[in-house]
């Protein structure tokens, strides 16, 4: 052991919390019983691993867990390097009475992708466009694989945030503006952790996942906060209950049944219309935590506050840990501050202000989650896995990913799919930057352009496609004599805040890009892709673009992109979110009484493929189960046959072989939504119609 490493009487030798035979429920509570209160108050804190003063505080503070902050990775940043590190670490909570084993927690949001060579997915926006739930397992079994294969046992993702306004710098963190979307996504959860009673999650390629940000994160209303930049990311949801719970609560159901292990509220306040409390921050909202996610929802797992959250509650320290601890937050995430932390609830629990059974339950729960981990039996990193990370076939499911993700906005001349017999002129900021096209947590915390881990650009996709293609960023390079010109333009990496700051808050091209769509649109047909996290305005240069792809941010694998271009595979991604005509539109969503959108959410043109037969059918009897559940007032069940039809039709949209045929099918979307059957069905004939079945 390292020489500050203190001595202790380890009390740790065949007690019954350390017989794995016995059931969990019996381990935790043995454990619990013998636990002082100063152990308690270290399990429930969370470090940051760059921010803690001497690892000798892991075993000082009986610290439970510590995180990597976004880009907070060892050097090098290796797969080994992260497992010795995080086994360093493992070894001091090891020189405790207990042994109890850290829980080390990453954001792995699209991929590991804090790991250099790590395989990077398509961020969940681009997930959302793909509507393919069982590719987002897949997606989530690999991100499993990898992080788990570098001594990592806990994930801070899947985002459940239903995005409301294409202005919330966090909107890529969204599988789309539906809640249903949203929640056919959480196959991921599956992925991730593997079946719902926990049992894979010692399997040594499973790894503890997060649903955040409890609740209403994606329904921040623009600027409602008074904190300056951070006008819409952390600012106020105001909502009727309904909104409330069919808009933003209705993913948390499926995530608790899916037996997601932990959930972090957001850093948004939330306003119910009517409840006359105003806007409170959701870190002290015990009416949600502890009411309706634990008792309502029966959320068995733990709940860890985001970064400082507990900080940005009103009044001195002690009122802020005592209002977010007696809400229903089990683990504090407080990075630098966690001397501070264990030092103030244990002066409230003695004060009689946190009562210990509240402690007690907490740390039951947290304990509950490193059991089902395997964490006291194999503490260490198992690197078995490691020789997967960033492999051909993880790759080949981002690859999957990103070419299921593109959505087709408009096709003029039928331009794509490309032949590799045209000569392809390309331009544009984001052709050929990795960094881009990656988004924010990607190495860095906000990520950043260039050639910052390996992977494809999508001109490197393009050219290992075969095309006969011709680069120059800034189209400076002469126009003369090209079949067709392919411009890729869009935003530059963040995380947090506000979004892409040399975009503003505008959604508008740069003025580079804008010459590069002007100079190549002008001079031959052309298509243009928009690598971004939410929708880009093109104004005047829409009606100049021959065809239109919503790229949003694929990841590393850039040939995905290229297969859908050179029709190596169809384009069948549809749209997540609206796409607005202008900024004045915001917030637009489908579903709004006067919807005018540039592209409708579900769009998306399809190359290659028919319309399936049959759907007429089954979307009848799906709309009949849906109006007999809702008039019954089984809301629940109502909602989700509802949820189901409404998947089935944008499904249908997808299929669709032109403008004609996805229009209907997109009203007919609309009208399930608002509940008008008749109408929605009328519109479904009138779609088949269009498609000749
Ligand atoms: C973000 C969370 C993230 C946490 C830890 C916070 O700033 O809001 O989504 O999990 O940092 O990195």
């Amino acid at each position: 052991p390292p020489a500050d490493t203190p001595q202790v009487v380890l009390d740790a030798h065949g007690l019954p919390y350390l017989d794995k035979r016995l059931p969990v429920r019996k381990r935790v509570a043995d454990l619990v019983s013998r636990m002082s209160l100063a152990e308690k108050a270290g399990q429930m804190t969370q470090a940051e691993r760059g921010a803690m003063t001497a690892p000798g505080d892991i075993a000082s503070y009986a610290l439970g867990s510590l995180l990597s902050g976004g880009g907070s990775t060892p050097t090098p940043n290796t797969p080994a390097a992260w497992a010795k590190m995080i086994d360093s670490y493992q070894l001091r909570a090891r020189a405790t009475r207990f042994q109890i084993p850290l829980i080390y927690g990453v954001d792995a949001v699209h991929g590991h992708n804090n790991l250099a060579g790590a395989t990077v997915m398509p961020h969940n926006i681009g997930l959302g466009a793909s509507r393919d739930p069982a590719l987002a397992e897949r997606t989530g079994e690999v991100t499993a694989a990898e992080v788990r294969a570098t001594g990592v046992p806990w994930d801070f993702a899947p985002c459940l945030c239903v995005s409301r306004d294409e202005r919330w710098g966090r909107a890529y963190e969204s599988f789309g503006e539906d809640p249903a979307l949203v929640t056919s996504m959480e196959t991921v959860i599956r992925g991730l952790q593997g079946r719902a009673d926990g049992r894979d999650l010692d399997r040594g390629d499973k790894v503890l996942a997060t649903a955040k940000h409890f609740v209403g994160d994606g329904g921040t209303a623009y600027g409602s906060s008074t904190t300056g930049t951070y006008t819409i990311d952390q600012g106020v949801t105001e909502v009727t209950r309904a909104e409330l719970e069919a808009v933003h609560l209705s993913p948390y159901r499926t995530a608790v049944d899916r037996g997601i292990g932990t959930v972090m509220p957001s850093f948004s306040s939330l306003d119910v219309v009517g409840d006359g409390r105003g806007p409170v921050k959701m870190h002290a909202r015990a009416d949600m935590i502890n009411g309706v996610l634990k008792d309502r929802m029966g959320f068995e797992g733990f709940v860890i506050s985001d970064w400082d959250g507990i900080y940005q509650l009103p009044g001195d320290r002690a009122a802020q840990v005592r209002a977010s601890v007696n809400a229903g937050v089990d683990m504090a995430m407080v990075p630098y501050s966690y001397k501070e932390f264990t030092g103030t609830l244990l002066d409230e629990v003695k004060a009689g202000r946190v009562s210990t059974r509240r402690v007690d339950d907490a740390v039951s729960r947290i304990l509950t989650q490193k059991f089902r981990l395997g964490l006291f039996e194999h503490p260490y990193a198992d690197t078995r896995g490691a020789s997967r990370i960033g492999s051909a076939a993880h790759r080949a499911v981002a690859r999957e990913a990103a070419a299921e993700s593109q959505v087709l906005l408009k096709n003029g001349h039928g331009l794509l799919p490309l032949s590799r017999h045209q000569k392809v002129y390309v331009a544009g900021s984001n052709a050929d930057d990795l960094g881009n096209q990656t988004g924010g947590w990607t190495i860095t915390w906000q990520g950043s352009s260039g050639d910052i881990t390996k992977g494809t650009t999508i001109l490197e996709g393009m050219r290992e496609a075969g095309g006969r293609v011709t680069y120059s960023k800034d189209a400076s390079a002469s126009t003369s004599g090209y079949d067709v010109g392919v411009v890729v333009v869009g935003e530059t990496p963040y995380a947090e805040g506000v979004g892409d700051v040399g975009n503003g808050h505008d959604l508008e091209l740069t003025a580079a890009d804008r010459a590069a769509v002007d100079t190549v649109c002008g001079a031959m047909k052309c298509v243009v892709l928009v690598v971004s996290g939410r929708p880009q305005l093109l104004g005047d240069l829409l009606g100049r673009t021959d065809a239109l792809v919503a790229s949003w941010l694929p990841g590393t694998e850039g040939e995905g992109v290229a297969d859908v271009l050179y029709g190596r595979r169809p384009f069948t991604g549809q749209l997540p979110v609206t796409w607005p005509k202008s900024m004045s539109q915001l917030p637009i969503n489908v579903g709004d009484a006067a919807y005018d959108p540039q592209f409708p959410f579900g769009w998306g043109l399809r190359t290659g493929t028919k319309v399936p037969k049959g759907g007429l059918d089954t979307l009848r009897a799906l709309s009949a189960t849906a109006k007999a559940a809702e008039s019954a007032g089984a809301d629940r069940q109502g909602r989700e046959a509802v949820g189901k039809a409404r998947l089935l039709v944008q499904q249908r949209i997808a299929a669709t072989l032109n403008e004609a045929t996805a229009k209907p099918f997109a009203e007919a979307d609309r009208a399930l939504l608002r509940g008008r059957y008749g109408e929605a069905l009328s519109a479904l004939t009138r779609a088949y119609r269009a498609a000749g079945r």
